[in-house]
């Protein structure tokens, strides 16, 4: 799905580009880096263990960031080829598209070496009240990224399985929009957002918490986590139940790439994981359910 409209983004950490949009009103502040995990610097984990099943056939190790996000942790046997399949279908989805050239600036890991990345980008600029489209390189071309940005998750009432999108927060890479505008001689310039797939977002949110808790040894503690496993790997529909969207302010982490870390909540007892994929750039913070930690509900 495609659509061209006009949003406001985020750009170095603040909302720069104010225009009209029905997105989701994001406002950014700079944070303290202190008691986190950035995922480019967290050492690889040795343990060794299927995490989604129980099937033996051809273990392999699993990531618990995507290679293609800068992850280098990985869990050894971690994944049979069956549930293999089904989380690569799910990260491929995120991380092409509007994704793979925020991953082609940002030097990112790729297999393919950003082979498969466009040379040019197709950017509409507004001379003298009429459209004009321009051919730009992918080095000066201005890049928008879509996060969804998901209702809270509400802790202490039953779970709503169905994900909620009430928002979009637009991240802006690449060129500076404005100033490739202008640089073109034009005020106005209307870029293109490529929807993202919210419920394969969520779900690859949901897989790093998962694998994330198992590498720091904090998932025979859980007492249901079968229930996110089964949301990520084989009912996708009900990951609303434990995927949400922290509130604005997003938070800005100078120097952290990808944030990641586990915290329990009071009542009731839960592990949960909080994500941030491009601090740096006061991306959206994702919040995710692992299970509880009490026998009592
Ligand atoms: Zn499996």
């Amino acid at each position: 799905m495609e659509g061209t409209t006009k949003v406001e983004i985020i750009r170095d950490g603040e909302v720069r580009w104010q225009t009209v949009t029905a997105s989701g009103q994001p406002s950014v502040v700079i944070a303290d880096t202190s008691d986190i995990s950035d995922c480019s610097k967290l050492t690889p984990e040795s343990s060794d263990a299927r995490i989604y099943c129980d099937s033996n056939v051809k273990l392999s190790r699993g990531h618990i960031l995507a290679f293609a996000l800068g992850g280098t942790v990985t869990i050894p046997r971690g994944s049979c080829e069956r549930c293999r399949g089904i989380t690569s279908a799910f990260e491929t989805a995120v991380l092409r598209g509007p994704m793979r050239m925020v991953r082609y600036i940002q030097n990112a890991p790729s297999r393919s070496k950003h082979e498969d990345v466009p040379k040019t980008i197709p950017v509409t600029i507004t001379l003298d009240r009429r459209e004009v489209l321009i051919q730009a390189t992918r080095d000066e071309a201005p890049i928008l990224l879509p996060f969804p940005i998901f209702a809270p998750l509400d802790y202490s009432t039953a779970k709503t399985p169905e994900l909620k999108l009430v928002g979009i927060a637009t991240g802006s890479f690449g060129a500076d929009p404005e100033a490739f505008a202008k640089q073109h001689g034009a005020k106005e310039i209307e870029l293109k957002i490529v929807n993202s797939d919210a419920i394969a977002f969520a779900r690859m949110v949901a897989k790093i918490a998962y694998g994330f808790a198992h590498a720091n040894g904090q998932l025979p503690q859980v007492k249901n986590k079968s229930a996110l496993v089964r949301a990520i790997m084989l009912e996708p529909n009900s990951i609303g139940g434990f995927v949400g969207t922290l509130p604005s302010p997003f938070k800005k982490y100078p120097g952290v790439q990808h944030r990641i870390f586990l915290r329990e909540t009071a009542a009731p007892k839960m592990l949960v994981a909080e994500i941030q994929l491009f601090a740096s750039a006061g991306a959206p913070t994702y919040v995710v359910i692992i299970g509880r930690l009490s026998e009592d509900d």
